[in-house]
Order: C-alpha cells, then structure tokens, then sequence
C-alpha cells in the first residue's frame, strides 16, 4: 500500500516536472548569469527526530527523509525553539528567541515590527511563498506578511466541520500544490512548506492495522477522542497510537519523496538548497502523557534538520554541534549567498561546507540552545549546553537538570547539586545562562484583535485539538 501511494503521487508530480523545468530554464536566461538558487524549506508538524530512520528510528520507513541525509547533511543536535507550533516557527522565521518576538500563547500573532529574514530573500530578488496547513502559523495570525504568497489550502474548507479528516489538507496534497507553484513562479523562489500530517488527529492513508493486535482497535482511531481514550488505557493502546503516528510520518515521506523526486527529475535538484525540520516534536507517553505544547523534554523539542545542497554541502555528513530552530533560516540565506542581519541565530555554512567557522566548538555560546514555552498557564525554560540540560518552571520555580550524554532520552532526573564538582560547574554555567536569557528585554507581544479569526480558522484550529 504504501509503495502504491508514493507511485500514485509520482505520478501526479512527473506531469509538473516538465512544466518546473521549463520555468527553470526560462528564468535562469533572464539573470545575466546571476542565478541564486532555490530555496526549499519543508517543515513537518509535530515531527520528532527519533521518528525518522536516518535518525535511529526502527520499524519506520522513511526513504526519502533518509536519502536526503545521505546526500546531505544531518543534524542530530537539533532543537525547536519551542514545544508548540506558532512560537517555534516564529522562531524560524525571525531568527529570534521567543523571548524576542514575543509570540507565545494562543492569543499572540507576529507583530507587525518583528523584523523577518524572509525580507533577505525578497531584497536579493526572490519570490517567497508558505505553503501552510495548520493555521496557527497563517494569516490569521500575522504570517503573511512574512511571505509574498501565503498558500492557505485549508481555507478553502467548508466551515462548520470539526475533528475530521475533510479539514485536513494532506502532505501528498500539499505537495501538488507546491509543485503547482514551483511551475507557475520564476526563480529565484524561497518556499517554505509547513505540513501536518503527524499532528493529532491521525488519519494515515493506511492504518497499520497488523500492528494493532493485542489491543483495543476502537481505542486505536487515532481521532482526538481515540486518543484521549488510549491514554486511559494501557501500554497496548499507547502502542498503537505510536503506530498510527508513525504511519503518517511514513505518509509525509512519500509526499516528500514526491517532491524531491520530481525536482530531480527536471534538472533543478542540485541548484536547490532543501532543508527538513520540523516545529517540534510529540510526547507518546515518554514523561506519561501525549500531546505537545506542555512540557520541553527530549521528545518535545529535539528535532530533525537535514539540509541538501551539493555545490556548497559534501554528502553524508554528521554534524555533532547543537542546531536550533533559530539558526535554520541564517544558514538557508548564507548558502544562497544572502547576508543575514544581526539575530540570534546564526548560520551553519561554515560547518556544512567543513570549515572551521564560529561557534563549532563545545563551550562556546553559539554551543547554546534555548526552547521556552509560555503557554496554557505554563511558563517554562530550557537550555541545552550539549551534554547538558536543564528546564526551569517558572510558575512554580521548579527546575531538572540531566546529562544527556548519559540520559539521551532527557529523562531528567533531579542530579544532586552536590554530587560531584564537574555536575555543579555544569550546573551553575546553565543557571546563569537561563537567567542571562531571562533578562533580556521581552519583545511586546501583539493581541488577536477580539473576533478576527473567522469561524472556518476556528474549526480547524478546534479539529487539531486546540480549544477555540
Ligand atoms: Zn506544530
């Protein structure tokens, strides 16, 4: 079943290779031999790193994910700014921390002064568009300004329909669609496509059936109240909802897969830089509960980040630095050739190409990641200073620190403060680093006007479990 669906998306996507190709080439005379190249930046929803097998993951087939890291290079450091959609890929879009954009709840959209780095790509020449399906990040909440187009294909839907899949816009959909721009836009083009198929609820196109056995199937739906069902379950119902979330990780491959092929096909694969990340992760009962948004463990906010681009990018690499959210869009305009202006991110080129650059060493500042979550009542930090991790609750003052050199799944353990001289020196050097970040001035956060979300965004917000 599932090499019929990859083929049948193939299918769909060869008819456009012809059409991208043409555009390449017809835009590419036009430039007086000044051509950037494309951009691709695919973020998936809700995708934690440990899900994909380039990154370890078992009994998951992720084929094209894993090619990519083959001929490109892979992070396994990565971390999300953030442990829910709309403050994380504000982070990739500025370049800044949550602290310094200031969008954090549900209420929160992109100020209008935040400054964006997709301003880079459109003064270098670029046609910008986000193809996007959850609409946290949408125009509703002040992402297009950010973007020349802004692709909102779950708009078209008809409202009044909650929790089902006629809201959902698939990643083999939204992979026809990007296709479909790529062919009607000239380059330079930068397009950052947001798909959601492992976000809960999950509909795989084919529910992996054979692995439900020895648990309740009607628990194993996979819808919000499926879900909520297995969590009063026990270890078999869990299993298999990590099933059905690993069946759509497999779907969002081969929508992938369909892209990727497609571009190789036209010729236009290698002048295309194309980076995987993912907003942040999923909790599948790690720390006793499901979900995101709550908590900033491991599987909460590490992710993956693989970027392919061979004229600057040598294929196979392995990259042991610490890569955040922040950093993904200073290096994507480095490797276009683009400068980035001052924020907190900083590019990776210099480690992608295998040259020393700032910030490759342990220790060092850019050897930081910061996730922060202000969100539902919760007010929580993390700093990771590879290999070690503390997450501080600011309602309640409470903190974990863990080594995850030892501790790769960050359970985190409280480590004795006393315990050995090393484990306090790492321990003070992260306080002072989370209250270093703490006192920085906040960004203003700017409201959703009351009422200015239409009840169609509303819907499908509640349909992803995000009460409204
Ligand atoms: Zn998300």
């Amino acid at each position: 079943m599932q090499v019929s669906r990859a083929r049948r998306v193939l299918r769909v996507s060869s008819l456009l290779a012809v059409a991208i190709a043409t555009a390449a080439g017809a835009a590419t005379a036009g430039e007086g031999g000044t051509s950037r190249p494309d951009v691709i930046l695919y973020v998936v929803d809700t995708l934690r790193a440990d899900s994909l097998g380039c990154y370890g993951a078992r009994g998951i087939r992720t084929p094209a994910f894993d090619r990519l890291a083959a001929e490109g290079a892979r992070f396994p450091r990565a971390y999300a700014a953030s442990s829910w959609t709309r403050t994380s890929v504000a982070s990739l879009v500025t370049g800044l921390d949550p602290i310094a954009h200031g969008v954090h709840g549900r209420d929160d959209l992109l100020g209008p002064t935040i400054p964006v780095l997709t301003d880079g790509f459109r003064a270098a020449g670029y046609t910008t568009a986000f193809l996007v399906t959850n609409p946290n990040v949408g125009s509703a909440f002040g992402f297009g300004r950010a973007f020349d187009e802004l692709l909102e294909p779950y708009a078209r839907r008809a409202p009044g329909v909650v929790d089902s899949s006629e809201l959902a816009v698939r990643s083999a959909e939204a992979t026809r669609l990007a296709l479909a721009w790529l062919a009607r836009t000239p380059r330079p083009r930068f397009l950052a496509v947001l798909v959601i198929d492992p976000h809960e609820p999950y509909q795989p196109q084919d529910p992996p059936r054979a692995l439900f056995a020895g648990c309740d199937r009607a628990a194993a739906d996979g819808s919000l109240a499926g879900i909520a069902r297995a969590a009063r379950g026990g270890d078999a119902d869990f299993e298999a909802i990590r099933a059905l979330y690993r069946a759509t990780v497999e779907d969002t491959d081969a929508s992938f897969g369909a892209l990727v092929e497609s571009l190789r096909a036209a010729g236009t694969l290698d002048d295309t830089v194309v980076a995987v990340t993912a907003d942040h992760g999923q909790e599948l009962w790690d720390h006793g509960n499901h979900g995101h948004g709550r908590t900033l463990f491991e599987e909460s906010i590490r992710v993956p980040l693989v970027i392919r681009y061979p004229p600057r990018v040598s294929p196979g690499q392995v990259l042991g630095r610490l890569a955040r959210g922040v950093d993904v869009l200073p290096t994507l305009l480095d490797l276009a050739r683009i400068g980035v202006p001052a924020v907190d991110g900083h590019s990776l080129a210099a480690a992608l190409e295998g040259t020393p650059g700032r910030g490759q060493s342990v220790g060092s500042a850019d050897d930081v990641a910061y996730a922060s979550l202000d969100f539902e009542g919760r007010s929580l930090l993390a700093v990771i200073g590879y290999p070690w991790k503390l997450i501080r609750d600011r309602v309640d003052g409470g903190e974990v620190f863990g080594d995850l050199a030892v501790d790769p799944a960050g359970r985190m353990r409280w480590v004795p403060r006393t315990s050995t001289p090393d484990v306090r020196v790492a321990h003070e050097r992260l306080v002072a680093l989370a209250e270093r970040y703490l006192a920085r001035e906040p960004a203003p956060r700017t409201r959703v006007p009351a009422g200015a979300v239409e009840p169609a965004i509303r819907d499908r917000l509640r349909a992803l479990g995000y009460a409204q």
